[in-house]
């Protein structure tokens, strides 16, 4: 049997349904780009997990009794106690998001030319490297790219591969490392606080910054403590401080786990550069007790980390997770296992083998969804992260899939097994579906405003 949900329902939202024949047309009217509809139009949305969580009655009236103040809100020093004692860092920017905190660090730390380690970058990530002439470099564990591997951490550096890209490059031109736990793109996969570990060590001895990307560090936490030895009796509050402790810095998007709608954070543990970060975000966000928010969402975010370690809560959490893959594996069909901390990736290149990338199955795959049960996934495929040559033909991304982000404390057990239901009648007819064109995409982080045509 499930664990019982840790909470109650004290507010609610309806929901409306739009008929089949309506969706084709909303779907079409978006040019076959999910981002690109009404979420009314919705009626079950995984775009995403980021800023999407349900707030607890707790942060709702913290954020009440918080005081509005351009400089020296009370909700700065209590978000300051919060990062000090779960995440371990004294200093830090308050900035509106997370692509908003690698703003700020690569503005500062990289040149033209530089490259930038990770286990995966994220898409805003990679952007943001992009965006300051730099170079994103992927150096994740070979398992990551095998959907059929089932190990336990996928996530994690390969570690062989980042000391020969350092000893290629030198260390002149890489400025920072980073890890990002839990590894989003590659389907969520955790991180082993071995690794953690042995990437600090790493960037130690060659005297490199070493960054995390922090935004799902506590769903990170919890996998350690299920599958690490010698974990299995820490909280995950404590895990959570280990993992910090090994870092230089991190960047944090408080959309995913810090239990709120809009949010982010920079730590970072250098004096120096955190005079830099602070001078620099004052232009970009806003002074550094609000960091373009309003006062009331720092309080919500501090309580928000303080749940979001709750092991009850992580327990529910991945339980929901864990039970749509298993829905889904049960009906065959192919997923990214194991399932990771926050989204289902459904693959598409085995659901939809007959489309070539250049199509778009997962694209494809992720309107046909919608158009079926409204139901709104996100591609994660060639539309996210292809490239194009240099004759603007289109060079395939590694991965192709649709992920489904489960937004947190939102949707029921029941609403899930619909969601499962729906992707099992498409893979029935998985046959009828074709392939997409792609009639427009701007060229950083494309697939945001993309469009596309069936083909006939
Ligand atoms: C969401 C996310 C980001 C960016 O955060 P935003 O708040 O969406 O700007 C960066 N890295 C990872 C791993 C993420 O999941």
């Amino acid at each position: 049997m499930k664990r019982p949900e840790p909470f109650k329902i004290k507010m609610i939202k309806n929901l409306k349904r739009l008929s089949k024949d309506e969706r084709e047309k909303k779907i079409e009217e978006a040019g076959y780009n999910v981002f690109k509809l009404r979420s009314e139009d919705v009626f079950i949305d995984l775009l995403t997990d980021s800023g999407t969580s349900a707030m607890s009655d707790q942060q709702v009236s913290e954020m009440v009794k918080t005081e509005q103040a351009y400089a020296g809100s009370d909700s700065y020093y209590i978000l300051e106690e919060v990062v000090k004692d779960i995440l371990g860092f004294d200093r830090f920017v308050i900035v509106h998001q997370g692509r908003a905190a690698e703003n700020v660090l690569f503005s500062t730390l990289l040149k033209e030319g530089d490259y930038v380690p990770n286990n995966m970058h994220f898409d805003t990530t990679k952007a943001n490297v992009k965006h300051k002439g730099g170079e994103p470099v992927n150096l994740v564990v070979e398992e990551a790219y095998d959907m059929d591997s089932n190990t336990d951490f996928k996530g994690n550096m390969d570690i062989q591969k980042l000391e020969e890209f350092i000893q290629e490059k030198s260390i002149e031109k890489i400025p920072i490392i980073m890890l990002t736990i839990t590894n989003n793109t590659g389907g969520g996969q955790p991180v082993s606080m071995e690794n953690i570990k042995e990437v600090s060590e790493l960037a130690k001895s060659h005297g490199i910054p070493f960054f995390l990307d922090a935004c799902r560090f506590a769903e990170n936490a919890y996998f350690i403590k299920k599958r690490e030895n010698g974990y299995e009796d820490r909280s995950i509050k404590d895990i959570s401080k280990e993992m910090f402790s090994y870092a230089d810095g991190f960047t944090f998007s408080a959309k995913k786990e810090g239990l709120v709608n809009i949010g982010g954070l920079l730590g970072v543990r250098d004096e120096k550069l955190h005079e830099k970060f602070k001078n620099l975000s004052i232009i970009l966000e806003g002074f550094p007790t609000y960091g373009g928010l309003a006062c009331r969402e720092l309080s919500a975010v501090a309580q928000g980390i303080i749940e979001v370690v709750q092991e009850e809560y992580q327990t529910y959490r991945h339980q929901q997770v864990g039970y749509l893959a298993d829905l889904l594996l049960e009906g065959n069909i192919p997923i990214i296992e194991p399932a990771g901390g926050h989204a289902v990736f459904v693959d598409a290149k085995r659901f939809l083998p007959d489309i070539p990338q250049e199509n778009f199955p997962a694209q494809a795959l992720t309107t046909e969804l919608y158009k079926e049960s409204g139901i709104r996934g996100v591609e994660l495929g060639t539309s996210a992260f292809g490239e194009l040559d240099g004759e603007g033909n289109i060079i395939p991304a590694q991965m192709e899939n649709m992920r489904l982000a489960i937004p947190r404390r939102v949707y029921t057990f029941n609403q899930l097994e619909y969601v499962a239901h729906s992707i099992q009648k498409l893979y029935e007819k998985r046959d009828e579906i074709k392939g997409l064109e792609r009639t427009y995409a701007p060229k950083l982080l494309g697939h945001f405003m993309a469009e596309f045509k069936p083909l006939e």
